[in-house]
């Protein structure tokens, strides 16, 4: 699991291993991971590390099958926002840069990631689960950066999909807006900003959901509960499970 250390992924450990499961967490923030394993004890392992970085991806691999004898789920998920910045704002330096370290840590770390994992999983017959956005199927969930970069993950499980078949399936979720600790890139100015200081209040956000909410993390965590499974979903291979309800307008109101 890449990124369990706040927001969506610290749901999803909470939420595996309160169903039976143990939990290696990859995670750059070290106050973050010392929360997990005060939470979870022998429950779960964290390695500090980049998901950029192939080694250190090899490093929490190797990690979950000697502490927990072998690996059957590989959940990438950490992520960089790029706060919908417009391609017009970005000088071509800071559009150069921002691209790099954008794709390094979305693009990039999900398939080191998945390299990573990969025979650990065949093993096991396990399966990958990529965090993805409804930027991954829609324009303005985020900038020119984050939408292609998301869209970049839709390939990434079409591709593996079918070349890791029949020993793993490899899925993905696509969450819609959350408040959460997500940052944006360095190169843009936008290391230290967080959603959560940007998205509207709870009303404003109902505004934009078709099904009239304001979602939080957990409720897009059953959806890596499902796909994890193998008895739900051993028929399920190369799908993007759409939680966003991004893809239905907003109709003018709502009868309650
Ligand atoms: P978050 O920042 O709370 O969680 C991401 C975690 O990844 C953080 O703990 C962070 O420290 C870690 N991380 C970031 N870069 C890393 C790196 N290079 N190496 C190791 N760890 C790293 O944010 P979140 O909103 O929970 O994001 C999780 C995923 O959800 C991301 O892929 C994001 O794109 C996606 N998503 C978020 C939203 C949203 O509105 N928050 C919407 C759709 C999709």
């Amino acid at each position: 699991m890449t990124g369990g250390g706040s927001g969506l992924g610290r749901v999803i450990v909470d939420r595996y291993v309160a169903e039976g499961a143990n939990v290696t967490v990859l995670e750059r923030a070290a106050e973050k991971l010392h929360d997990v394993e005060a939470a979870h004890g022998d429950r779960v392992r964290a390695v500090q590390g980049d998901v950029t970085s192939g080694h250190d991806n090899a490093a929490a691999v190797a990690t979950a099958v000697s502490a927990f004898g072998g690996l059957d789920t590989f959940v990438g998920n950490a992520g960089l926002w790029d706060f919908g910045r417009p391609l017009l704002d970005m000088p071509m330096a800071d559009l150069e840069h921002g691209f790099r370290e954008l794709f390094d840590v979305n693009v990039k770390g999900y398939i080191v990631g998945a390299r990573a994992a990969a025979e650990a999983l065949a093993e096991r017959k396990g399966s990958m689960i990529f965090t993805l956005s409804n930027a991954a199927l829609y324009p303005c969930g985020g900038g020119v950066l984050y939408t292609a970069s998301k869209h970049a993950g839709v390939g990434v499980v079409s591709q593996l999909a079918y070349e890791m078949a029949p020993r793993v399936r490899v899925n993905a979720v696509a969450p819609g807006g959350m408040s959460t600790d997500l940052r944006g890139p360095h190169a843009l100015g936008l290391g230290s900003k967080a959603i959560s200081e940007v998205l509207p209040a709870e009303s404003q956000q109902r505004q934009y959901s078709a099904l009239d909410l304001a979602a939080t993390a957990e409720d897009y965590v059953d959806p890596y509960v499902l796909l994890a499974a193998r008895s739900e979903s051993r028929t399920v291979t190369g799908l993007v499970f759409d939680a966003s309800a991004a893809g239905t307008p907003r109709r003018p109101s709502v009868a309650h």
